[in-house]
């Protein structure tokens, strides 16, 4: 069997991670998260005071550049890879509300863009992977064989990411993350270096009404087409 790339894009909390998980474990393949190493980037320059208040000075951000190492190691307990930064995990605080406040400002740096899409591009050089995020059908995999665009409205992807935040014992508040989702599409869908848009060969999932088996159902049949179709072009 041909070891393809997936490429899953789409708005803030639409589920894409959700099911880009779902579709590693089905094929073996790996689990990229690009999303985690935006926020784990955003996190070291919030902990260093380089980044306060919601503004930053850019050169502290690019002298600090060198000194983020961001790795994904499985957790043994719970059997998932999760986001280590210089060493440590952090997985759980890169889910916060004060780092997703502050994440599309720092992933609209360019520099910052080009450092993880060159390690997106480590992590996904052998094919067998699964990466979800904003550019990677168009940037990170311009040559992916599946490239899905994932959404939902605003109303239902609030919903979805309060009833996770609460479920972790975080105090949230709806408003709050529904805002917050709003903020950071309008300043993805903005930027001037790779902004959040569906690449012209994706294929748009819009998953308001679908439940979780439904949408894996949905993406796998397309998956398999993109499988075959390689496994005939070889
Ligand atoms: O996917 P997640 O919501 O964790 O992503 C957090 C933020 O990281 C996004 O709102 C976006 O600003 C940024 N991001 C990005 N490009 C990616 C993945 C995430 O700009 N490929």
């Amino acid at each position: 069997m041909p070891n393809i790339t997936i490429a899953i894009d789409g708005f803030s909390s639409c589920g894409k991670s959700t099911l880009a998980k779902e579709i590693a474990e089905k094929l073996q393949y790996s689990y990229v998260d690009s999303g985690a190493m935006y926020r784990a980037v955003t996190l070291y320059l919030l902990n260093k005071g380089i980044l306060k208040d919601g503004s930053f000075i850019k050169s502290q951000v690019l002298d600090a550049l060198p000194n983020i190492n961001i790795s994904f190691e499985i957790n043994p307990d719970k059997k998932r890879s999760e986001t280590h930064l210089n060493g440590n995990n952090v997985e759980k605080e890169i889910r916060k509300l004060h780092v997703a406040q502050h994440v599309s400002a720092v992933s609209a740096i360019p520099e910052v863009r080009t450092k993880l899409v060159a390690m997106q591009q480590n992590f996904g050089q052998n094919g067998a992977v699964v990466m979800d995020g904003r550019d990677i059908g168009t940037v990170v995999f311009p040559r992916a064989e599946v490239k899905l665009f994932m959404t939902a409205s605003k109303d239902i992807r609030a919903q979805r990411r309060y009833d996770e935040l609460l479920a972790k014992g975080d105090k949230v508040n709806l408003d709050e993350i529904r805002q917050n989702l709003v903020k950071r599409d309008y300043i993805d869908m903005n930027r001037d270096v790779s902004p959040l848009k569906k690449a012209e060969d994706a294929i748009e999932i819009d998953n308001s009404e679908l439940t979780r088996e439904e949408q894996l159902d949905l993406a796998l049949n397309i998956i398999q087409k993109a499988i075959d179709k390689s496994t005939i072009e070889a």
